[in-house]
């Protein structure tokens, strides 16, 4: 089928209005979170399932690639159409379409918005537990398809926890559930194995998801401290106790004094580090649990510990924590976020190694991390301007990477492999490992035209994923 063909069949499946081909229209859609960037050739929203199936055959047709996009946060290149092709918009997939209570489920198109789940329901006494910090604009088929965790998913886990069925179309436009509305579906757990596949697998057009009934208690805690060190063993002693907070959040120095720009007066400027501690559950217990945090923190060397006394000083807390992303920009013109995890007991070496690299890379690394998960976020500052300071970037987030994985934990915690991460899932994964998980996905997209070029190193072989440069094209970064 010839171009021409192809835009033609898309016009007349979405309408005029909902077909982009023109340079100024579809190069909104050439980047996400990441800093890597390629042009689609050819951009859709689709208003519906049925459609979203149309546009499907069609490309099927035209042999054209497929790259399923939600709000565009990812941050490892997942929604780049690497290999150029069809960007499929989700985004007016966007209704809360069945809240069942009784049965703690909703149903949700994938453009929804995690937030506006839990608004939908907050008045009910419910929430949607999985909270990426991208909360507020990522969606939901973002979500599914990077298995994205947040703050609190040291105590509730991770998307594919509160995923019960997923409602998907397959390469040749076959609608069909994955799971369903009920946990535990017997045979093979399909639904498992499409949470996390980055959308190498088919387009997630509804989703029945788990509610949660909000907690009676939550006490909030800051603890601050005067060596990085002194922080990092309180993450272990508290875990080691026994407790295993809500959420469990390290900010570095760096970072706290980009937020403490943002956000004024919330942390002091002068600290090393500081920590966020969230408890919850019946008030007997939450209180004597923030209250053994308390004591942990302050017997591990904390200057300063601070247990909000309201709701408004707990958001203020959290204010300070959700915007320390945002706040980067007033560090550098740009900055590059690594997504490595390690045992949290090698958190207080790992966070040195950083600290090493970043001096070896002659770059500064601001940290802002799930603490509890033994999840990093090392920010690596930088220009893209200046000649050459890119290149050490990218090295140095390698290095970052090598060292999660030979401190015995992975190469991303949240964020996803996608096109950024490719290179590096050698260090995880031989050869045969990589083989079996390609067999799996050419059960769901035989052809692979489900978001090409992404999760998977260009050829499936060991010795080549090891050599970065040659995966990603010089080209893609930005
Ligand atoms: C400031 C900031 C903070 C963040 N904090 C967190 C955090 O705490 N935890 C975390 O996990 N992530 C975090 N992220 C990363 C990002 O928000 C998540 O990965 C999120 O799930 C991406 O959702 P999205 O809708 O933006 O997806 P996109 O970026 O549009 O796409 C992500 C991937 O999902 C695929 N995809 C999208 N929709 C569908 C669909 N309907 N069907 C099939 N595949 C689909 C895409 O092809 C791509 O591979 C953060 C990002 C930013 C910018």
């Amino acid at each position: 089928m010839s171009r021409d063909d192809l835009i033609n069949q898309l016009r007349a499946i979405v309408g005029e209005k909902y077909l982009l081909l023109e340079k100024e229209d579809v190069i909104v859609y050439e980047q996400d979170g990441s800093i890597l960037q390629a042009m689609p050739e050819i951009v859709v929203l689709p208003g519906n399932a049925g459609e979203v199936a149309e546009v499907v055959k069609a490309a099927k047709r035209a042999g054209a690639p497929i790259v399923p996009r939600g709000s565009g946060t990812g941050l490892a290149g997942g929604a780049v159409p690497a290999e150029g092709g069809i960007v499929l918009s989700l985004a007016r997939l966007n209704r809360i379409l069945e809240i069942d209570l009784k049965n703690r489920l909703a149903v949700v198109e994938p453009g929804v918005i995690n937030l506006d789940v839990s608004k939908a329901i907050a008045q009910d006494g419910f929430f949607y537990a999985p909270d990426p910090s991208s909360q507020a604009a990522c969606s939901i088929g973002g979500n599914v398809a990077n298995n994205s965790g947040g703050p609190h998913t040291l105590a509730y886990g991770v998307t594919t926890n509160h995923v019960l069925g997923v409602e998907v179309v397959l390469d040749d436009g076959r609608v069909v559930w994955l799971g369903g509305r009920v946990a535990d579906s017997p045979g093979y757990d399909l639904c498992g194995v499409f949470v996390g596949s980055e959308g190498t697998m088919g387009i997630v057009t509804k989703a029945a998801v788990r509610l949660m009934r909000t907690r009676e208690s939550v006490r909030t805690l800051l603890a601050v401290f005067d060596r990085t060190e002194a922080a990092t063993k309180t993450v272990v002693d508290v875990t080691a106790a026994g407790i295993i907070p809500a959420a469990l959040e390290m900010m570095d120095r760096l970072t706290i004094s980009a937020v403490a720009q943002a956000v004024p007066g919330v942390y002091p400027r002068d600290a090393e580090a500081v920590l966020l501690v969230e408890v919850e559950g019946l008030t007997e217990t939450t209180e004597r649990a923030i209250r053994l945090v308390q004591t942990i923190c302050e017997r591990s060397g904390a200057r300063e510990v601070r247990i909000a006394a309201n709701q408004a000083e707990r958001q203020l807390l959290w204010k300070g924590r959700k915007e320390a992303f945002g706040a980067m920009g007033l560090l550098a013109p740009n900055y590059y976020v690594q997504d490595g995890v390690v045992p949290r007991s090698r958190l207080p070496e790992i966070m040195k190694q950083v600290a090493e690299i970043g001096e070896r890379y002659r770059l500064r690394i601001a940290n802002v991390f799930h603490a509890g998960d033994g999840n990093l976020h090392p920010n690596i500052l930088f220009d893209m301007r200046a000649p050459g300071e890119l290149d050490r970037v990218i090295e140095a987030g390698a290095a970052i990477l090598k060292a999660c994985v030979d401190a015995g934990g992975s190469i991303t915690g949240e964020h996803g492999i996608g096109l950024e991460k490719k290179a590096y899932i050698g260090l995880l994964f031989n050869e045969y490992d990589l083989e079996a998980m390609a067999r799996v996905r050419r059960v769901f997209d035989p052809e692979g035209r489900f978001n090409p070029a992404k999760l998977f190193p260009t050829p499936v072989s060991c010795g080549e994923v090891r050599r970065q440069p040659q995966t990603i094209p010089a080209g893609l970064w930005i």
